[in-house]
């Protein structure tokens, strides 16, 4: 039963977080408020606003709950993400409906994607149970030599705002099916889903297996980081607060992964002005996810030959994407976050308009018929970019894109490389040599060719460079992230 009947309606609901299988306000009494993207005047709901004290309490339910979950046959724990599973499939529509209300993401073009990424991403790492195994050595008859994977102990998930329920996808499943337990931290500006989610799993799980924690990151987020019984952080979010969390985490030797922020290329050749690309150029654009998103495809570099044409047919395109409220079926672009990010966003395209020869291909601010109180933004498309101007450099996860024209293949990667970021990169050519050529030569974790979207769980998934350390969402990631080896050595006698 859920904490409220009424999981999507306006009316202020107060929320608890989840501690060892209760329902318990902040230690301090403490709460935040949450405000709707689509409404900056309207509390939705309140959260708990956690602390030390909190992040020890739910640590300490973590560690009571790892013998009995990590000496688990591995079926168990595959029925329990099952049936974990099930029950998130039959709420997608709910699950959809409070992600547009939380994160302002449209229901149509992203929140149902989103919860039905969720639903995939446990059936997958279920499916995985039995891939937590050791090796033996061919060492001779006199000698036992295996290996055992075992899970790292007690992990905590650091949750951004942007996509919650899919980045907890990327984790919660992964680390439960190796055998951790966790501590999972909600963003302060998107906790809802994340809380329900929590309520889902813990019909299933036994109590402190899965506990969710709401409230700053520089106080819960921080607590959790420095927690000597914290075994692991998996860290999603910016690369600057990713920074503290490694030096932190890693000065206290625990293991850490980072996913990331992301300024990615997006580079069409010459013979790909079609209509097919410029609609998954505007897939990689993330137009539709107010561009909010950490593998946008924020800078685009077009062939000179084409440079025209693509960009007449690409604004043709993104003028026809309609803003509007992210509850409704008819919507493909939601609502920025908040107003500091709303800020922001008007403050790099400020900058890019003050740039000598910048060109304005198209600036939907003129038409957009939506606007307060919510925190709507039409899509930006600026032209003759220069790939060192800070909106070609800096991550501005808001609808902008930059335009940067090139000639020879060897200058385009060499401005594709040209970042501290390395997430994701897309390229559009119809000579496979040609693409993936290119492929293997820029510097990012995941790169895309002749798509935009085409995210699949099972994937690799993760940043190089300034984009984060290890993988995710992934067998491989499973394994190097969420469990350590054991060797044990036998004499036979
Ligand atoms: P953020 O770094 O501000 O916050 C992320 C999370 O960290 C939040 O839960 C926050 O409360 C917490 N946090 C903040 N300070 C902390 C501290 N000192 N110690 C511990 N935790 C702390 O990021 P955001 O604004 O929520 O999310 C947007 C960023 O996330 C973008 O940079 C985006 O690229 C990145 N992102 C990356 C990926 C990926 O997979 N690489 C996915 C989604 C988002």
């Amino acid at each position: 039963m859920s904490q409220h009947a009424d999981l999507v309606s306006m009316e202020t609901k107060e929320y608890k977080m989840l501690i060892g299988g209760e329902w318990v306000d902040a230690a301090a009494g403490e709460t935040i408020d949450i405000v709707t993207p689509i409404d900056r005047n309207k509390v939705i709901a309140t959260t708990p606003r956690a602390r030390e004290a909190d992040a020890d309490r739910a640590v300490t339910a973590a560690r009571s709950a790892f013998p009995g979950w990590s000496q688990l046959p591995f079926q168990k724990r595959q029925e329990a993400l099952l049936k974990i599973a099930d029950r998130l499939e039959e709420e997608i529509e709910d699950l959809s409906a409070l992600t547009a209300l939380d994160t302002g993401n449209a229901i149509r073009t992203q929140a149902r994607p989103e919860a039905t990424n969720l639903v995939a991403s446990f059936r997958y790492f279920a499916g995985l149970a039995g891939e937590v195994k050791g090796t033996t050595l061919p060492s001779g008859d006199g000698q036992l030599q295996y290996t055992r994977r075992q899970p790292l102990g007690v992990v905590a998930g650091i949750l951004p705002w942007n996509s919650p329920l899919m980045i907890a996808g990327f984790k919660v499943p992964a680390a439960l099916v190796a055998g951790n337990t966790m501590v999972i931290k909600a963003a302060e500006d998107a906790p809802l889903t994340i809380l329900r989610l929590g309520e889902i799993c813990a019909e299933v799980l036994p109590p402190g297996v899965l506990n969710v924690v709401t409230g700053y990151g520089a106080e819960i987020g921080e607590a959790l980081v420095v927690h000597r019984d914290v075994d692991k952080v998996s860290f999603t979010g910016s690369t600057l607060v990713g920074h503290g969390v490694a030096s932190k985490a890693g000065a206290r030797l625990a293991h850490v992964s980072l996913e990331l922020g992301g300024k990615s290329p997006c580079i069409v050749f010459p013979d790909s002005a079609t209509e097919e690309v410029v609609d998954q150029v505007l897939l990689a654009s993330r137009f539709a996810r107010q561009s909010q998103s950490c593998t946008t495809g924020s800078r685009l570099f077009l062939h000179e030959d084409i440079h025209d044409k693509f960009l007449q047919m690409l604004v043709a395109k993104a003028s026809k994407l309609r803003v509007g409220d992210p509850r409704s079926e008819e919507t493909d672009i939601g609502c920025i976050i908040n107003a500091k990010q709303y800020d922001r966003v008007q403050g790099y395209i400020d900058d890019g308009l003050s740039q000598e020869g910048v060109g304005v291909a198209y600036d939907g601010r003129e038409s957009l018929d939506v606007g307060e109180p919510g925190f709507y933004h039409a899509p930006m498309i600026l032209t003759q970019v220069s790939n060192d101007w800070r909106i070609a450099q800096e991550e501005i996860f808001g609808p902008v894109l930059a335009v940067i024209k090139w000639r020879e293949e060897d200058d385009v990667v060499k401005m594709a490389n040209d970042s501290h970021y390395g997430l994701a990169a897309f390229i559009f050519s119809q000579d496979l040599g040609a693409a993936l050529r290119t492929a293997h030569r820029i510097d990012a974790g995941w790169v895309q060719v002749n798509q935009g979207g085409g995210q699949v769980v099972g994937q690799s998934y993760g940043g190089m460079k300034n984009s984060g350390i290890g993988r995710e969402f992934s067998l491989e990631g499973m394994l190097e992230g969420f469990t350590q080896i054991k060797q044990i050595n036998v004499k036979l006698t």
